[in-house]
């Protein structure tokens, strides 16, 4: 056991990788490790890199070259660099090279190694290096979850969808779905430690049950979990239209405590970027998915994930994929400008949309998007709708922020003892990114 040892950790990319950094503070907390929200105090410190952009690689290596000095500090300071970058063999070889006095590099396989690769590094003079492919489900690692009343719950891990442009599937490796049984079993724990909101996380949601015995798939998961006492809220991310079943929109319709919030990546409007990017769908397909929502769930919010600049990608492709965003209305959308990944096949195709036009496409829908977002926002002012209170609004302090079922963040005024709890809002104004409401009471219930 450790005592009086602090850690920190700094995790960058997605929700996979902040529920990843959850285990690792339970396998930390398990030995005897303390949190600090100061790095300046650790004696030990982890960073969960994300590689899915570019960018984000960026950020990691000026950070390192910054920690340089925090490790000098002190001579027996632990500095551990985890997560998909480091999962690829010539990126860890990189960081090894670049950053000598890095202690610890590990893949997304062996998180559930740390305390061992942890004690390794204290008896070792150089990198302790471990990005070795272990496909497990992390079935019982402890968790130590950053919020009291949110919970992040994977339930499928890796990807098969091998997106001509994704690094995914190579850094999180092939899919697998955890435990049905053992799913329940730990959203029944939430429920009992007072846990309102659950998100079930897979890169590909729809997949799972796909490994396991007939029967156990999404919608029976969503069905049992919406019988799990003191749950109020269940969520589900991320969705492939390729997967994704009408099954699922009835189970959204039908159970009441599965939130009507879909996110869809469409990535492009163009059947035959659709094609070159491998997503295996088309216009047309993803058109007649919304049409059911719409139908079925016709007050679900619908967000998704659009690149710009995918090699090959003309004005006509650009078009298309700006006529989808005006039919379809998304209430939001994450954009993003195409970056080239390793080992990816369209790595190998031309990167032939000048940064110039990538620039000028992503400028001109993201002002599209946001007048619409706008404009959806609108049509909700004067409602009444049920937020679970987040805590004070990063914004403006003077305010709370909640989560609409719908997912839409409302800024409003009351006591910071609401946090955690279910409340009924008037929404007063429209924001591009947000609402504004008024408290109209707390929402009670008997459990
Ligand atoms: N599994 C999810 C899916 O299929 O939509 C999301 C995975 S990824 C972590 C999140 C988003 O990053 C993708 O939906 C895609 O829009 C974007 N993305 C992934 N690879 C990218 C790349 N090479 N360049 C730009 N954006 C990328
Ligand atoms: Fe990447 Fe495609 Fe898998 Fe999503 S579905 S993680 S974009 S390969």
């Amino acid at each position: 056991m450790v005592f009086g040892k602090y850690y920190h950790t700094i995790t960058f990319g997605c929700q996979m990788n902040e529920a990843d950094t959850e285990v690792l503070h339970g396998l930390l907390e398990a030995l005897g490790f303390c949190y600090t929200e100061l790095k300046e105090e650790a004696d030990l410190l982890v960073i969960v890199t994300c590689a899915v952009r570019q960018k984000a690689e960026e950020k990691v290596s000026t950070l390192l070259g910054r920690l340089r000095s925090w490790k000098k500090e002190k001579t027996d300071r632990i500095l551990a660099v985890g997560g998909c970058m480091s999962q690829q063999e010539e990126v860890a070889d990189y960081i090894k090279r670049k950053f000598p006095y890095v202690d610890i590099i590990f893949g997304t396989h062996s998180l559930a190694y740390f305390p061992d690769l942890l004690k390794e590094a204290g008896e070792s003079k150089t990198t302790v290096v471990d990005v070795e492919e272990k496909y497990t489900t992390r079935e019982g690692l402890p968790v130590q979850r950053k919020s009291s009343f949110q919970a992040w719950v994977p339930i499928v891990y890796g990807c098969n969808n091998f997106c001509s442009y994704c690094v995914v599937p190579y850094v999180r490796g092939r899919e697998r779905s955890r435990n049905f049984h053992e799913i329940i079993k730990e959203v029944r724990k939430l429920g009992q430690e007072g846990y309102r909101e659950i998100t079930l996380l897979g890169q590909n949601v729809d997949a799972y049950g796909k490994d396991l015995p007939e029967g156990q798939d999404l919608v029976s998961l969503l069905q049992e979990l919406n019988q799990v006492e003191s749950i109020n809220r269940i969520r589900f991310l991320t969705s492939h239209p390729r997967d994704f079943s009408k099954g699922i929109v009835c189970s959204v319709a039908e159970l009441d405590k599965v939130c009507e919030h879909f996110h869809l990546p469409l990535q492009s409007g163009s059947n035959r970027i659709l094609k070159k990017m491998n997503r295996g769908y088309s216009r047309k397909h993803y058109l007649e998915l919304v049409d059911y929502i719409k139908d079925i769930v016709p007050e679900a919010a619908i967000t998704t994930d659009l690149i710009v600049g995918f090699p090959g990608e003309t004005e006509e492709d650009f078009t298309e994929t700006m006529d989808m965003v005006e039919k379809i209305r998304f209430d939001a959308a994450y954009t993003f400008v195409y970056s080239p990944r390793r080992k990816t096949p369209a790595a190998k195709m031309e990167d032939d949309v000048s940064p110039d036009i990538k620039k000028e496409r992503i400028m001109h829908l993201v002002e599209r998007q946001k007048e619409i977002g706008w404009e959806i926002n609108c049509n909700l002012e004067g409602s009444t709708l049920e937020v679970l209170v987040e805590g004070v609004s990063k914004e403006d302090n003077e305010k709370l922020t909640g989560r609409t079922r719908t997912n839409k963040l409302v800024h409003f005024e009351g006591p910071s003892s609401l946090k955690g709890k279910l409340c009924l809002l008037k929404i007063n104004q429209a924001k591009t990114w947000h609402l504004q409401g008024e408290l109209l009471r707390e929402q009670t219930f008997t459990v």
